[in-house]
């Protein structure tokens, strides 16, 4: 056995009941999981500062000095110790809450001592609360010189010793024990292209620097060595795809197509649109699955693209489904791609949670004999009962909302799977997606069509609000519709729905009948309803349309020009550019008023301030991936990918491209693995395949 895979609690120092306490807190079982905990940061130790130099600001600190005044705080027991410090620049007090006897029998020997710690105000005086201290003579003697290792604890683990100093402890025990080698697992010609220390070096220079340049070329060493492996895994699966996985050829366009594009086009497509349509054809020609992902910003005319796809599945003889993630929006799509096909021989049927039964059975059988050739619905497409003829293409709106085991199913649907074409609401940012959707061929459609002006974007607090129904009673005497939306968060479902209705009273007591109409929609309300009211606003019935973000997704009214976001604050950022998405789509000049109370949070402000400044989604996804980190973007958490030790998508996209390119080179030339210099990879591979499971064929 590799001495690595010796399970943490036969390490000397650490025994049955903290090692369960390792596994359980920061997950870790064995050796190998130590020493894959690296520091998340480093304390210079080497360095000494002066009292008179040090200020609140500072993180740490350490000074050399003499302990004057101990004393002892508190009637029967001590509950408080403090001391004065001087080191000849000044005098600092430090105090001890905790450990008291521990740190007073230390504090009584004479000599100087170092003491390191956080400088806080404290009574107007700097202070330091629970300082480090150790004896200047065992300091120089014990504590090694240079870059110490801080690694994160939990209570628990420090309540058994093991806070970053323990864990150090322990970590170098398994480093110092000469059994201990990490073999290489990158080929040494890529190891000298990128100037990357050896896997050894960069472990133990991860944990105990030597300097600052070693530290830094350890941590750059193991984060690209942890987005080769992942990038590497992506392409090999994407490899395995294509050659592996038969799709349908689509060898023609046909006549549906053909009689598409010359007689119910109502406009000029974009370069972007037609770009990538021909990038889906060449795929679908392929004869091989296409798995392709099409990212475009809001407005840029998707629907469009996955039509004229769907076109071409049916010219050769297939069907194709589009599966949206709410009711609303595979309305929305049904009725949009029925009136631009209305001229065409087709039979386009529409399959929601909703769909009565009696309906539901001749849907059915007309997927059965081929009969409906388009099928648009959400989630429910998805039932077993739903069977296709032959299926041909299948297009995924608004991506994130659908988890992968749910495209899988899809792919069941047909002995040989459909074409899957995947489409994001949101732009991703390419660090994301790389990692995400690194399996997947990217289309982009980076043009909006032509004549939208830009939409102009505007933050007001709530005591505005005189001055925003003024403007919205403008913009409807000029004949434009106006949406105002609310938040929907689940913990608090009932307030959400007190706010909206609160506002709705108010609009419709500001915006009263017969001159105004307002339409209302929110989740608690029944399909019908919500259609019924969806409707009459798309009609131009009514021009207020009040809502939560059940229209976050897909909406098109070209009319409305206006979007008003109450409680703005309370919206991600990618939430917000996706509701401000649903105006601007007509020629007119449209607003977005993000509305806010008076008190922002640091992030708040950052939120509102990038909406204000930018209408380019990938700016602002770029903006709240800084904001949330890759964790916690819409869609991510499902993936095991996102679970990087060392890596950072946020700011490590440099890494991240040279690692993908080596990968890809590796694989060119080597798509099995079995060049010698590539033997660490492939066992290293082995490794983790054994640890996480294959990834198999899903994308
Ligand atoms: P999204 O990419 O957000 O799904 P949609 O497909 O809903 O965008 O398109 C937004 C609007 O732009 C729709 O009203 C659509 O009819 C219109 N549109 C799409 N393509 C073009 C084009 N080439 N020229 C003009 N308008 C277009
Ligand atoms: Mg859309």
């Amino acid at each position: 056995m590799n001495p690595l895979d010796t399970p943490i609690e036969f390490l000397k120092g650490v025994g049955p009941v903290r090692g369960e306490l390792l596994n359980k807190e920061i997950g870790i079982f064995s050796f190998a999981d130590l020493i894959t905990y690296f520091p998340f940061r480093y304390v210079d130790r080497s360095e000494f500062h002066t009292i008179s130099q040090i200020n609140e600001e500072m993180a740490f600190v350490q000074l050399k000095g003499k302990i004057t005044n101990l004393t002892s705080h508190g009637k029967h027991r001590t509950t408080r110790l403090s001391a004065k410090f001087s080191d000849g620049t000044g005098i600092i007090e430090l105090v001890w809450f905790q450990g008291i006897k521990w740190i007073k029998e230390k504090l009584t020997n004479p000599g100087d001592f170092v003491i390191f710690g956080k400088p806080t105000i404290f009574n107007g005086k700097l202070n330091i609360a629970h300082p480090e201290v150790e004896s200047l003579s065992k300091f120089m003697n014990e504590i090694p010189p240079g870059l110490q290792p801080v690694y994160s604890s939990t209570e628990k683990l420090k309540s058994r010793g093991l806070d970053s100093k323990g864990i150090a402890k322990l970590t170098q025990k398994i480093l110092s024990n000469p059994q201990i080698f990490f073999a290489e697992n990158l080929p040494l010609p890529l190891l000298s292209a990128y100037k990357l220390p050896s896997r050894d070096e960069a472990i133990r220079n991860i944990h105990f620097p030597e300097n600052l340049a070693k530290m830094q070329r350890a941590r750059a060493r193991l984060k690209f060595e942890e987005l080769f492996f992942i990038q590497l895994r992506l392409l090999q699966t994407k490899i395995l795809v294509s050659k592996k996985i038969k799709g349908h050829p689509f060898l023609k366009v046909g006549s549906v197509f053909n009689q598409f594009y010359a007689e119910c086009l109502p406009f000029e497509l974009t370069n972007a649109q037609k770009r990538v349509i021909r990038e889906i054809r060449k795929d679908l020609g392929s004869g091989i699955q296409m798995n392709r992902l099409l990212q475009g910003d809001v407005g840029s005319g998707k629907t469009l693209v996955a039509l004229m796809s769907a076109l071409i599945a049916i010219d050769n003889g297939y069907q194709a489904a589009l599966m949206a993630p709410t009711e609303i929006l595979a309305n929305q799509h049904y009725q949009t791609i029925s009136k631009f096909a209305d001229k065409l021989p087709l039979n386009i049927a529409l399959l929601t949670g909703s769909t009565k039964k009696s309906e539901r059975k001749p849907i059915h059988e007309g997927l059965l004999n081929n009969s409906i050739h388009i099928i648009v619905g959400t989630h429910a497409l998805i039932e077993d009962g739903v069977r296709f003829n032959n299926l041909g293409l299948v297009i995924i709106d608004e991506q994130h909302r659908f988890g992968v085991a749910q495209r899988a199913r899809m792919w069941a649907k047909n002995l040989i799977p459909p074409h899957i074409l995947v489409m994001t609401a949101t732009p991703i940012p390419r660090t994301l997606s790389m990692t995400l959707y690194g399996d997947l061929d990217i289309s982009k459609i980076d043009e909006l069509p032509p004549g939208r002006k830009p939409i102009i974007t505007r933050h007001f607090f709530d005591s505005g609000r005189a001055r925003v129904f003024a403007f919205m009673k403008e913009e409807i005497h000029k004949g434009r519709q106006i949406y105002v939306v609310y938040p929907l968060i689940e913990e608090s479902q009932k307030l959400d729905l007190k706010d909206l209705m609160d506002g709705y009273n108010s609009i419709t007591r500001s915006f009263p009948l017969p001159e105004y109409a307002v339409s209302i929609v929110h989740g608690r309300m029944k399909a019908e309803d919500k259609d019924y009211e969806m409707q009459r606003f798309v009609k131009g019935e009514t021009q207020i349309m009040v809502a939560t973000t059940v229209i976050e997704v897909g909406v098109d009214v070209p009319n409305a020009s206006v979007m008003i976001i109450e409680n703005a604050e309370r919206f991600g950022l990618s939430q917000l550019h996706q509701l401000r998405g649903r105006v601007g789509r007509g020629a007119d000049q449209s607003y977005c008023i993000l509305m806010t109370g008076n008190k922002l949070t640091s992030d708040g402000q950052t939120r509102i301030r990038t909406m204000v400044q930018s209408n380019d989604g990938f700016v602002i996804s770029e903006a709240d991936l800084k904001l949330r980190g890759p964790g916690d973007m819409m869609g991510t958490q499902q993936s095991g990918l996102m679970e990087m030790k060392i890596a950072d998508l946020v700011y490590d996209d440099v890494i991240l491209k040279s690692a993908r390119n080596a990968a890809r080179n590796i694989l060119e030339q080597d798509p099995e693995l079995n060049l010698q210099e590539n033997g660490g990879i492939k066992k290293h591979l082995l490794k983790i395949q054994q640890k996480k499971g294959n990834w198999g064929l899903i994308s």
